[in-house]
């Protein structure tokens, strides 16, 4: 069978590795900076997502945070994200924010989350998606400011229970992992399952992810390949890693290019993988292109490619009981795919 854009997106799919403020929508950009008198650095916004290099793309980054402020903001995004990820045939997705980028403008936390809970709900209503919501701390600011970050959105209303991770974001090189396990340690006692940006710099940062953080998902993670033994280790305790090879290549500069991603390398080491957008709309490549991506340059074949897609319904965390009839959906319709 053909992968084909056409084929992928009429095909459900489920993403694990999707930040929403890496969703907006350029237009939407331009829209929320005009309403709060925010500068853009160009005119044309079809050349906004364009990036010179990692430190360009944090910059737009940044500023793409700097238009949100209000609550209204926040459910616009949350509400256009839920609209995109249906479109592109995603009937599930857990989705990292980042507080760190609005608190420190002074952004209440409670507008952050009343917003997007509620957008979240309004999308929700009107595609029939799946949505939960992992908290990203920002890993080098360390972790008295993860702390507050994890008291503030574990002690807002969440009648929906969108809250269900706390993963670490942000810069990896010179990062003490290690100095957070108390941070995910609380987490965990209060019901979050957790996941840790690792393993775009070094092997050691997977290693401390699952060893010392607890981890039971790993975001990108493809340098753990150069630790056989750390990688036999995840396999036996069947860690996912939430793979982004675009972003690996566009953002991270891992690979020069997605072809010498050792995506094929980490399914040979038996280890569960699931492919992902990272930031859809910044990447201008969303989760169905990436699907493509992997089986056009040579990465996997389409049936691995099946069953990476139905193997991510047994990632997610959403309960037992949903999580079975997700992959039975996934099932059903890859099946018939090949
Ligand atoms: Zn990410």
């Amino acid at each position: 069978m053909t992968v084909t854009l056409e084929v992928v997106r009429a095909l459900p799919k489920i993403e694990l590795h999707r930040h929403l403020e890496g969703t907006v929508r350029p237009g939407t950009v331009h829209a929320l900076a005009v309403a709060n008198g925010i500068d853009l650095p160009v005119d044309d916004m079809r050349t906004l997502y364009t990036y010179r290099d990692l430190r360009h793309f944090l910059d737009v980054y940044e500023t793409v945070c700097s238009t949100l402020v209000s609550p209204a903001d926040f459910h616009r995004i949350a509400y256009e994200s839920v609209h995109d990820a249906a479109a592109t045939g995603i009937v599930h997705t857990e989705m990292f924010f980042t507080p760190h980028v609005h608190l420190s403008r002074g952004v209440p936390a409670a507008h952050v989350w009343d917003g997007i809970t509620a957008g979240l709900r309004d999308g929700i209503a009107e595609t029939g998606i799946g949505v939960r919501m992992i908290m990203d701390c920002t890993k080098f600011l360390g972790p008295a400011l993860a702390q507050i970050e994890l008291d503030l959105f574990t002690s807002l209303p969440d009648p929906d229970g969108f809250l269900v991770g706390i993963g670490g974001d942000g810069i990896e090189a010179g990062v003490d992992d290690a100095a957070l396990a108390p941070v995910f340690a609380e987490a965990a006692r209060r019901g979050l399952r957790r996941t840790y940006h690792a393993g775009e710099f070094s092997a050691r940062s997977v290693a401390d992810a699952i060893r010392v953080l607890g981890c039971e998902r790993v975001d990108h993670g493809p340098l753990v390949v150069e630790d056989p033994a750390l990688a036999a280790e995840a396999a036996d305790r069947g860690i996912v890693f939430t793979l982004c090879p675009s972003s690996d290549v566009l953002i991270s500069q891992v690979y020069p290019s997605v072809r010498e991603h050792s995506l094929p390398r980490m399914l040979e080491a038996g280890l569960h993988v699931t492919v992902n957008s990272d930031d859809p709309a910044m990447l201008g490549r969303d989760i169905s292109d990436e699907y493509v991506t992997v089986v056009e340059q040579g990465l996997v074949t389409a049936e691995q490619l099946r069953d990476i897609a139905v193997g991510a319904a047994d990632a997610c965390w959403l309960p037992d009981a949903d999580k079975t009839a997700l992959r039975g959906r996934m099932t059903a319709a890859w099946s018939a795919f090949c």
